[in-house]
């Protein structure tokens, strides 16, 4: 998984469980992405259809008093589902817990957030496909009802109890919706799903955030950045700092199109943003898998990089630039991949009939 930041403010219960330390290559020195996150719905940029959604939703919230629906949001890492938890608890102006699927092990684990959550708060969960199935159904009647059933004692002895919850809004994020049960998914009353930023809306937030690093930098050099960022914030966020470390080493500090162009270079990163592993994907793909189709579990197996991994932050790019296509047998590259690596095509398989009649002439 990609760079997620810590739990945020909000106030948040007591005795939370500890949340394990994140760290990422992409995780900067002075600040961190939490600065450059937008606070407010009018500084978020792009999936305006999105904003404009959750903008209904927050004055009708606002207008009866009541705490938001529990929203689901969907997408590849590092497009703004955080964001908008983030930014939907500033509107609002309530408490925010964040805490992921992976840290919700048992149904103990999950209790303190339910328990302690005021009225009309969020509770932000990330990764939520990881839950697992216990404290999946666990959550049912508390994203239902606000209220957990809990068990007490054992054997003959047990009885369950009902336990009454404030009203609250969970917010969960996925970037795996195809993993989330039905009944879970069902639960959400808003489903918003989340798509790469077109050059355009990348740029407008690569110049905004230049300037909140205290940098300077020209428009075409941004235009640049952000067509190398993979339609991705994050990833724009993290090239912009390597691109501004790379003018204040090399040149005055200022960040033009060849300043640009050169660290982006040094990174190997290509002109559509293709990092090197997005590359040893399509290679891997191409020379090892004949072009595919192959499982995804073969090509991470034979990069030494987890299934998860390729699923989640390299294939939907690639997809999405149309460097692969999914087909029922597994992934196949397609001629873009062939030609962005500058590799010839190999010829189409000989028809069948014509195999069969082949093998036949060994034998004559
Ligand atoms: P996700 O939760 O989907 O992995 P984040 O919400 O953490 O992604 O986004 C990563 C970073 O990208 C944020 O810290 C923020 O700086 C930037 N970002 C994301 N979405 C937007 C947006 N719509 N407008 C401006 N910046 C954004």
């Amino acid at each position: 998984m990609s760079a997620r930041e810590p739990i945020i403010r909000g106030g948040g219960p007591g005795n939370l469980p500890p949340e394990p330390p994140r760290t990422s290559e992409d995780r900067p020195e002075d600040g961190g992405d939490e600065k450059l996150r937008p606070q407010r719905l009018s500084e978020v940029i792009g999936q305006r259809a999105v904003a404009e959604r959750l903008a209904i939703a927050l004055a009708a919230s606002k207008k009866r008093g009541e705490p938001l629906p529990h929203i689901l949001f969907d997408g590849p890492p590092g497009l703004g589902k955080t964001t908008f938890a983030t930014v939907l608890h500033n509107e609002l102006g309530v408490e925010l817990n964040m805490t992921s699927g992976p840290a919700l092990d048992k149904k103990m684990d999950v209790m303190p957030y339910l328990t302690n959550a005021v009225e009309g708060s969020i509770l932000f969960i990330d990764e939520i496909h990881r839950i697992p199935k216990t404290v999946e159904e666990f959550i049912y009647p508390v994203m239902e009802d606000f209220r957990v059933d809990v068990v007490l004692g054992e054997g003959m002895s047990a009885r369950t109890i009902n336990l009454p919850l404030k009203k609250f809004t969970i917010i969960g994020a996925t970037t795996r919706s195809g993993m989330l049960s039905g009944p879970l998914r069902d639960r959400f009353h808003m489903h918003e799903h989340l798509e790469f930023y077109d050059v355009e809306d990348l740029t407008r937030i690569v110049q905004i955030n230049a300037s909140k690093l205290r940098t300077t930098i020209t428009d075409e050099a941004a235009w640049e950045l952000a067509r190398r960022s993979r339609g991705t914030p994050r990833l724009a966020n993290a090239r912009l700092r390597w691109v501004r470390d790379y003018a204040t080493a090399r040149a005055d500090g200022q960040i033009d199109l060849s300043i640009a162009r050169d660290a982006l270079a040094m990174q190997d990163i290509d002109v559509v943003g293709l990092d090197r592993q997005d590359r040893r994907y399509l290679e891997t793909l191409i020379r090892v898998f004949r072009g595919g189709p192959t499982g995804p579990g073969a090509l991470a197996a034979t990069m030494s990089v987890a299934v998860d991994t390729l699923e989640e932050e390299v294939e939907p790019f690639l997809l999405r630039r149309e460097f692969i296509m999914r087909t029922p047998r597994g992934r196949k590259a397609t001629h873009l991949a062939y030609r962005h690596l500058g590799l010839a095509e190999p010829e189409p398989d000989l028809p069948t009939d014509l195999n069969l009649f082949d093998q036949r002439r060994l034998f004559e």
